[in-house]
């Protein structure tokens, strides 16, 4: 299959960055174009046996310091698929363990010249200040409770799939709203889009001013959920509490956790969400998680690589081009 295509110039044009960092400071037109380029992609990937040439040459490196699944996965799984070497680097192996920074790796990193450097790491900023030293194209894979912009992607494009759009439909995010990146994207990229954003938590759960991020905020799951469109569900961000949010699991479950019950309430074609890792029985009763006429969850993770493959793509347009025979194997 010939590869879904757009010019250099295009993408250049279309998408302003050389880095992903986060969802703030993207425009609407740029997420749009990140959108249609993932859906592209999408149908290429269902394809048996492509793999397309437009990163040949280019070194795509995962330098991820929190546990992942999904995204170190995906985005190795996205490189591959657009022609790209791509080298995992394990914290556990590495030098980090004999007391290097964070600055001091990615400075050896660059010293190999990749030309993508994906990161995750706990902290809040540490991504934006690798990308200061760096003179590759970096992508944020999750930094602290700040932003995940490719999960913020992936939602859009799961959302405007099963419903033809995003501007105007009603959107309820619940669960650690405090402790979640993935919120914090969603909320900014959604109201970007024109969505409506819900917010449903714990009083313990949810960051102080949290309606100035554009929410409307409910402690009661039911009344958040009212009409909504969209009910997307979060993980207890366990790893990034000190002391205890929440009275017990059971308790949480009781008042937050989605089942359907609670889920009657929505329109009667709400979606479920959830970005996972998911804890079954914590925010989402099993049952409904593997519902796959009402969960989009595995779709989430299906158009996961394609975003990943078009945010390769947009920031690949920035970088300088390789003389051919560089190319060659
Ligand atoms: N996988 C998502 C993240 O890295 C959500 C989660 O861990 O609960 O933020």
């Amino acid at each position: 299959m010939t590869p879904p295509s757009t010019s250099p110039a295009t993408a250049s044009e279309r998408f302003r960055h050389r880095h992903l960092l986060g969802i703030e400071g993207l425009k609407a037109d740029e997420i749009t174009y990140l959108l249609d380029r993932a859906e592209s992609y999408v149908a290429q990937n269902r394809q048996a046996g492509t793999r397309l040439s437009l990163l040949r040459g280019r070194t795509l490196m995962n330098l991820f310091f929190e546990s992942s699944t999904r995204t170190r996965m995906s985005f190795e799984l996205a490189g591959k698929r657009l022609g790209a070497d791509v080298i995992n680097m394990s914290v556990e192996g590495s030098s980090i363990k004999k007391g290097e920074t964070l600055m001091d790796t990615a400075m050896t990193l660059n010293a190999m010249r990749p030309d993508v450097l994906v990161v995750r790491h706990s902290d809040s900023g540490a991504v934006a200040l690798l990308a200061q030293k760096v003179s590759c194209s970096v992508i944020n894979g999750g930094d602290g409770a700040h932003e995940h912009p490719t999960q913020a992607l992936l939602d859009a494009l799961t959302i405007r799939r099963r419903k033809g759009r995003i501007e105007g439909l009603v959107v309820t995010i619940c669960g650690d709203i405090s402790h979640s990146r993935v919120a914090r994207s969603n909320i900014q990229l959604l109201n970007i889009m024109g969505a409506q954003v819900r917010v449903v938590a714990p009083p313990t759960l949810l960051p102080p001013m949290v309606e100035r991020l554009g929410v409307e905020v409910y402690n009661d799951m039911r009344r958040g959920l009212a009409g909504c469109d969209i009910v997307m569900m979060l993980r207890l961000q366990s790893e990034r509490m000190n002391g205890s949010y929440v009275p017990s699991l059971s308790e949480y479950f009781h008042f937050y956790g989605l089942d359907r019950a609670k889920l009657a309430v929505a329109s009667p074609d709400a979606l479920v969400m959830h970005p996972g890792p998911m804890n079954r029985g914590v925010e989402i009763d099993t049952d409904l998680a593997d519902d796959i006429d009402r969960s989009a969850i595995a779709e989430q993770v299906e158009v996961g690589v394609a975003i990943r493959m078009a945010c390769l793509e947009a920031l690949m347009a920035h970088l300088p081009s390789i003389a051919p025979q560089e190319s060659r194997p």
